[in-house]
């Protein structure tokens, strides 16, 4: 094998689709039984960072993610752009169903190989050299070795495995709030389910004594006339990521899912019949692990929409950072976006490791720019590119903006 990517949410199909572009042969290693990560595991079904801010946003990130949202079309998705008149930002709307489905073609289409079902359990790593990966099935244990690999874990989990550094959360160590996804049906088209009026209801309900509920601020994510939506205010900040950790998160999460629909059917006009069909299926994560990289995209770099001779991505999403009670936004320039270089996507000490999507190296606020999916498509991408360039000898910045060039990437 030449490449291995571990996860396969946005940034691991994109590094392993960049990866195969480019000649090497791949295999992406995830333990969900499908592909998309938290566009599907938590149906966070709206993609951001496509596009910069402005009227008419400026599309910012193309390559691997174009090619899926080419794909999504080619399924009957539409996959268009639309402007929130609440925040003002572009996000791209998709049936996390579909986006399965898309996910599976995409790679086939590459010819880049996966396997569903399978956790990375443990590296070997000489002198900043990786080595393999022990992974685990219900049939038992194997390895897989390669030239070069990707994280793609959203946490950092192969850095952290092989012992790289990372930073958790800002100074005191509080990261921006997890949430848990809830489908919602019976909402009638026309009701008024923007954040002010939820948040009306949801305060009335805090007064009438409804427990657990938590933030007060947030989206029901519905596509224009849609009888349902995707709620994630239920909110909690997680510590750590340990099984006991999240076991009680999640068991939180549940009973703030079950209070904050109650107090929609009782506080939300329109909303009397609503109801919950789903959740999850598991916990979304904003803000784990971020890898201590050779270079770090910092606020100051996000906010002045910084150009670099060493970008190999763009990031066009102003910091949406979830905390408290509500969100706080920064915004970028209109039709602006800052390069990410290389080297955020490299640990530190490491020689055949590249990181990619929400663990990149960068600094907290300017991680609530990055962490978005077509930002994750965009560091992906560049990821899977300098994987086989590494695998295959001659990995330079030049050469991975030539590949990325090729492949119809922005840079
Ligand atoms: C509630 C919420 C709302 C959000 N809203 C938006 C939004 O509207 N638009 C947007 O663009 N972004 C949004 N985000 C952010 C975005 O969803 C994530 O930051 C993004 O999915 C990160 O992509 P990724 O590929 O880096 O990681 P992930 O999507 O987390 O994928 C990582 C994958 O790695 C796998 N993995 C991890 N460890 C292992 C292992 N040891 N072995 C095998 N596989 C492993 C996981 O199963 C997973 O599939 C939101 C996030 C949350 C939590």
């Amino acid at each position: 094998m030449d490449v291995a990517v571990a996860g396969g949410g946005s940034a691991g199909v994109a590094a392993a689709v960049g990866a195969a572009r480019a000649g090497a042969r791949v295999l992406l290693l995830e333990r969900s039984p499908y592909l998309g990560g938290q566009s599907t595991h938590s149906c966070v079904v709206a993609y951001c960072g496509f596009h910069s801010r402005g009227n008419p946003p400026t599309q910012v990130v193309k390559g691997v993610g174009e090619t899926v949202l080419q794909k999504l079309r080619a399924l009957g998705e539409k996959a268009a752009y639309a402007v929130s008149p609440v925040t003002g930002n572009a996000s791209i709307r998709f049936d996390p169903e579909v986006l399965k489905l898309a996910l599976d073609q995409v790679m086939d289409d590459a010819g880049a190989a996966y396997l569903l079902h399978t956790s990375i359990i443990g590296v070997q790593v000489r002198e900043g050299t990786l080595g393999l990966l022990r992974c685990v099935d219900d049939e038992g244990e194997y390895t897989v070795a390669a030239k070069s690999f990707v994280d793609a874990t959203g946490d950092a989990n192969l850095a952290h495995m092989a012992g790289c550094a990372y930073r958790w959360g800002d100074g005191d160590g509080a990261t921006q709030l997890a949430s848990l996804s809830v489908r919602i049906d019976r909402i009638p088209a026309d009701c008024d389910t923007t954040p002010d009026t939820l948040k009306k209801g949801i305060l009335a309900a805090k007064a009438a004594g409804i427990p657990h509920l938590t933030k007060e601020w947030g989206l029901i994510l519905r596509e224009p006339g849609a009888d349902y939506g995707y709620c994630t205010i239920p909110s909690i900040q997680v510590d750590a990521l340990d099984a006991k950790s999240l076991t009680e998160a999640e068991r939180n999460l549940r009973r703030q899912a079950r209070s904050y629909v109650e107090a929609f059917r009782r506080f939300v006009p329109g909303m009397e019949h609503c109801r919950m069909v789903s959740s999850g299926p598991g916990i979304g994560l904003r803000e784990t692990r971020r890898i201590v990289g050779e270079e770090t995209v910092t606020y100051e770099d996000v906010v002045s929409c910084r150009k670099r001779p060493d970008s190999v991505a763009r990031g066009g999403w102003s910091p949406e950072v979830h905390r408290g009670a509500g969100v706080e936004y920064t915004h970028m320039e209109d039709g602006s976006y800052f390069d990410i270089p290389l080297g955020a996507l490299r640990p530190q000490g490491m020689k055949n490791l590249w990181c990619a999507g929400r663990c990149i190296s960068c600094d907290q606020t300017a991680h609530a720019s990055v962490r978005v999916m077509g930002t994750g498509f965009a560091t992906g991408h560049a990821a899977g590119v300098a994987a086989a360039l590494t695998a295959d000898g001659r990995c330079d910045v030049a050469s991975v903006r030539g590949e990325l060039q090729n492949q119809d990437a922005l840079i």
